[in-house]
């Protein structure tokens, strides 16, 4: 056996619950494409979760349009009809939470049969903390603030009620900022409203590939869900087909050692626990 056939062995967990495509404007590739790089990857399951139509403070091309998500809806009803039987296709989508725009997110998450949906806090009253356009920002704040307002927007998030998953739970550390005071009380309180509303949490791993070089959620944070008996899942925030399933192995030997035993998958908006290690 080769080396490059020998990293082809089998995940131990065999799905990606977050990949985007060129629909979301700042990534690239079709969805077919997707569907292949988790078919090479021997994946069983491949989630697309397309950031949700709903009003953003900024004008960049990021989220999908109302009449893209019909095609969105379609191209992936098709996808799946063409590879039953080779991969499971599913109709994910992540969706914003801010405070005032409860009926629009309600709305967008209600608008498809979806599989299941993210939820994500990519703004902070209004800033994109988590883009690179306005990372400038992050130089005049007060890091603890922005990180304790992050998680109170992440706890209203989980009570909302409206999502199946966390999406990258400590996204606010993507451009390496670190708070100089203890802000453990705040992540316990969203780990708890995060358990509270029955929601998983996947372990996003693009975070290995941004400055703050780790998985999103970190060890901590990991420690705390698990303490709290959150489910887990696995999600790559794909932006280009390369990406599919990037650092699964190291994620799941991570989930593993910290005493996950079993992954989370989701199905029609309910979740199925199977085997992390079968
Ligand atoms: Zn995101
Ligand atoms: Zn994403």
């Amino acid at each position: 056996m080769t080396a490059e056939s020998k990293s082809l062995s089998p995940l131990p967990y065999r799905a990606d619950c977050h990949v985007h495509t060129r629909w979301c404007g700042h990534a690239v590739g079709e969805m077919r494409d997707y569907v292949e790089a988790a078919i090479s990857q021997e994946l069983t399951q491949i989630g697309f979760a397309a950031h949700m139509p709903i009003t953003i403070p900024i004008e960049e091309k990021l989220y999908l349009s109302r009449e893209e998500r019909a095609l969105y809806a379609e191209e992936i009803r098709r996808l799946r009809e063409e590879y039953a039987g080779t991969i499971d296709v599913l109709m994910g989508g992540e969706c914003d939470f801010a405070p005032g725009q409860e009926s629009e997110v309600e709305a967008a998450i209600n608008a498809y049969p979806f599989d299941y949906m993210l939820g994500a806090v990519h703004f902070i009253d209004g800033w994109g903390h988590d883009n690179p356009t306005y990372e400038q920002r992050w130089r005049s704040s007060d890091v603890a603030a922005v990180y304790r307002r992050y998680y109170e927007l992440l706890a209203e998030a989980a009570q909302s009620g409206y999502y199946d998953i966390v999406s990258h739970f400590d996204l606010v550390k993507k451009f390496g900022c670190v708070p100089q005071s203890d802000i453990s009380d705040a992540e316990a309180s969203a780990a708890d409203a995060v358990a509270e509303a029955g929601m998983a949490v996947e372990i996003n791993t693009s975070g290995f590939d941004k400055p703050a070089r780790e998985q999103y959620p970190s060890d901590r944070i990991l420690t705390l869900l698990r303490e709290r008996r959150v489910p887990i899942c696995f999600g790559s925030d794909a932006h280009s087909p390369v990406e599919v399933a990037r650092y699964f192995d190291q994620a799941g030997a991570l989930a593993a050692e910290l005493g996950w035993t079993t992954v989370a998958r989701h199905k029609a908006r309910e979740r199925f626990l199977e085997t992390l290690n079968p």
